[in-house]
């Protein structure tokens, strides 16, 4: 019975904010979970959510079930958002849109479609990768295995390791791609790599997976972050995406995303639509409103959709500045020569620092600094004021 139940590991990424709570040190920083705080390190409701809410106040909108695929308007605006409305799969009615519980739920829909569908058949992700990414496709019971990507050498992509396991993965294998933004590492192909992994990708006959959890918060711009999932579409190739409003309408806990499946035909595209509903149906019924309707509202009404890219751009800026500050903050204080710039070529919310998971202990035991033992720290949960803080227990942590 329950009585031999054992205790669960705390999750590595959610357990840092439990153990950040329960420390009473004022030095404390939390850099562990990835959600944007303020200059102040308060967390942050964007003005453009606050004035949706508004509208569905003054609209009197109702809290009844929506359908299984969840809000059509979302459904829509998300899909657009990302491929961009012109975009051939959109006009050919090829994309199958299904409204998720945010990044997560999105991918872990995918996750059951491959293993219904696609029994046997292999996910391949990223060395490293976003840690939830191995429990999703393990509850799923989707077997995965891992490809190169970060090399530790050049603190860069491992290009030639990613481009040889794709290659060496059996046909018709799912490849996991971080859209913008990769998580832990902060480092991205660039436009030539993204076409050279998509010719290999092609060759094999494999299926694209694009987890896009930061569109908009690696540039700032929605449109250059949906560029590698763009790049992908042109070529006509099926493809997944699993989306996320989490990070970039900061909605983390309202969980809206949603799962996109790029066919060859409407008709193919119609069929996966249902596959998908029947999935999700025994395993949630349909997904939650609130967040469904706020996206819509943002994304369908121009004056709100321009002051979110203004909003995300400010975002973005934040991040870009803390970046700079602890670079230049790390180069003035440390003696050692160790070249830093590295933290200046990484993307997105993140600095994966290379501390290793002894360093990364000192930093949390020593320095009260919280983040996860991969040595990623979230650059949104820093402040310019902590960068020197920062810079101080990051080179002790290394030196030591
Ligand atoms: N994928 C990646 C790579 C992420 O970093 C995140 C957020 N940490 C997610 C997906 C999904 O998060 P959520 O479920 O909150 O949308």
């Amino acid at each position: 019975r329950f009585e031999g139940v054992t205790m669960a590991p705390p999750d590595p990424i959610l357990g840092v904010s439990e153990a950040f709570k329960a420390d009473n040190d004022e030095k404390k920083l939390n850099l562990g979970v990835g959600a944007y705080r303020t200059e102040e390190l308060q967390p942050y409701v964007l003005n453009v959510v606050k004035k949706a809410e508004n509208l569905m106040v003054e609209r009197g909108e109702n809290k009844e079930y929506l359908p299984i695929e969840g809000l059509a308007a979302f459904n829509k605006a998300t899909a657009e958002l990302l491929f961009g409305a012109s975009n051939p799969v959109i006009k050919e009615q090829r994309v199958a849109t299904v409204q998720g519980l945010s990044g997560t739920g999105s991918l872990r829909l995918a996750a059951a479609m491959i293993e219904r569908y696609f029994p046997g058949a292999k996910v391949l992700i990223s060395s490293p990768t976003w840690g939830n990414h191995k429990n999703i496709f393990n509850d799923a019971r989707v077997p995965w295995s891992e490809y190169r990507y970060y090399d530790p050498k050049t603190v860069g992509l491992d290009f030639d390791g990613m481009i040889a396991d794709i290659k060496a993965a059996p046909e018709g294998s799912f490849v996991l791609l971080h859209g913008c933004a990769h998580n832990p590492t902060g480092i991205d192909p660039t436009p030539e790599q993204w076409e050279k992994i998509a010719d290999v990708i092609q060759e094999k006959n494999h299926i694209p997976f694009f987890d896009v959890a930061y569109q908009g918060f690696a540039s700032g711009s929605l449109d250059a972050d949906a560029g590698s999932v763009r790049l992908f579409a042109a070529r006509g190739m099926e493809l997944l995406v699993a989306q996320s409003y989490s990070k970039n309408l900061g909605l983390y806990a309202e969980r809206i995303g949603a799962i996109n499946v790029v066919c060859t035909s409407a008709d193919a595209a119609a069929r996966v639509k249902s596959q998908l509903k029947r999935l999700a149906r025994p395993m949630y019924s349909n997904p939650p409103i609130h967040g469904a309707k706020i996206v819509a509202n943002v994304v369908g009404d121009p004056t709100l959709f321009n002051e979110w890219k203004a909003e995300m751009e400010m975002m973005a800026g934040r991040i870009k500045n803390v970046r700079q500050k602890l670079y230049d903050s790390l180069t003035a204080k440390d003696k050692s020569g160790k070249d830093w710039s590295f933290i200046l070529k990484q993307i997105g919310m993140f600095s994966f620092t290379g501390l290793n998971k002894a360093q990364s202990d000192n930093m949390t035991n020593k320095w009260h600094v919280y983040m996860t033992k991969d040595g990623r720290i979230s650059l949104a949960g820093l402040s310019l004021a902590k960068c020197e803080y920062l810079a101080d227990a990051i080179i002790d942590s290394f030196h030591n």
